[in-house]
């Protein structure tokens, strides 16, 4: 039996990590080391890689001193927490996405010209808070649709969103909102390429019978598109080529890999040529026992 294996277009590093890596590389020179506040993406195997060049993960600022290097992560940082960082003179290397900078402009905005600002995300998502920092006081969490629910009525509010949450259930939290005030202008900041990750996974999802989802497992966007994937097919959300056994694959004939946006290529096409291994194998031993 012949098995398609259908990689989506997508699978890799986006643009903002694939930048914050780049510039940590970049800094990384000689005797330099770089700090980057938390891992520099939700993926263990790179963060390994990268300790190797110098580039280090660490919790806080404490044990750091003036001169140290800081890198600044694609998802950004708190306003307050930026402060500290020029307080204590250390070098910053701003790698925070573009389009997460764009979420936070808009934040400080919408909380300048409304008396409510909403953000629709996870609430503890590094990405989420650094939003949250920058809107004055007069921004606030939604996370889930209950919680939209319960929300008081308000006169007038501004609209944003976590730039790698799920399409469908920021609508869903909106038309909850929408029935609480008047005056309200919503700003749709997810990234476009979170949205074509999402349409991907949606489609191959319908047209696969087994559906690899590939990504650190705390990585928040790659929880989506398992949550996106298991709904139409069974998923399974893996982190490297190790956790594929022979078992997953029986009587399959059409298998996706999608990944999420922290995710090197490299270890995508390693998964696929694991599967490939593993359909081989079974194969030779089906003839073996006939
Ligand atoms: S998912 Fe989008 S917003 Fe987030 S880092 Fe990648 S490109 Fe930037």
């Amino acid at each position: 039996m012949n098995v398609d294996i259908i990689k989506g277009a997508s699978c890799g590093f986006c643009s903002g990590v694939m930048r914050a890596i780049k510039l940590a590389r970049e800094a990384a020179q000689g005797d330099v080391r770089v700090y980057t506040l938390g891992p520099v993406i939700h993926n263990p195997q790179v963060v390994e890689s990268l300790e190797k060049s110098n580039i280090i993960s660490v919790d806080d600022i404490k044990g750091l001193s003036g001169g140290d290097t800081v890198l600044i992560r694609s998802h950004g940082i708190t306003e307050e927490l930026e402060e500290e960082i020029r307080r204590k003179k250390l070098n910053i290397i701003d790698a925070t996405c573009p389009k997460v900078k764009r979420a936070q402009r808009i934040c400080t905005n919408l909380a300048e010209n409304y008396s409510k600002v909403f953000i629709i995300g996870i609430s503890e998502h590094p990405e989420v808070q650094g939003i949250l920092s920058r809107g004055s006081g007069r921004a606030k969490v939604i996370s889930s649709l209950e919680e939209a629910a319960k929300e008081e009525k308000f006169r007038d509010a501004g609209i944003l969103v976590q730039t790698t949450y799920r399409t469908e259930k920021f609508y869903e939290i909106v038309s909850e909102l929408l029935k609480k005030g008047r005056v309200i202008k919503i700003e749709n900041t997810i990234c476009e390429e979170t949205i074509t990750r999402q349409e991907e996974v949606s489609e191959l999802s319908l047209k696969v019978d087994l559906m690899y989802v590939v990504g650190g497992k705390n990585s928040s966007n790659t929880k989506r598109l398992f949550e996106s994937s298991s709904k139409n097919v069974t998923s399974l959300y893996i982190e490297t080529p190790e956790e594929i056994s022979p078992r997953q694959l029986t009587g399959k004939k059409r298998i996706g890999i999608v990944s999420g946006a922290s995710t090197p290529i490299d270890t995508v096409n390693r998964i696929e040529e694991r599967i490939k291994k593993e359909l081989k194998k079974s194969k030779k031993e089906g003839k073996k026992t006939k």
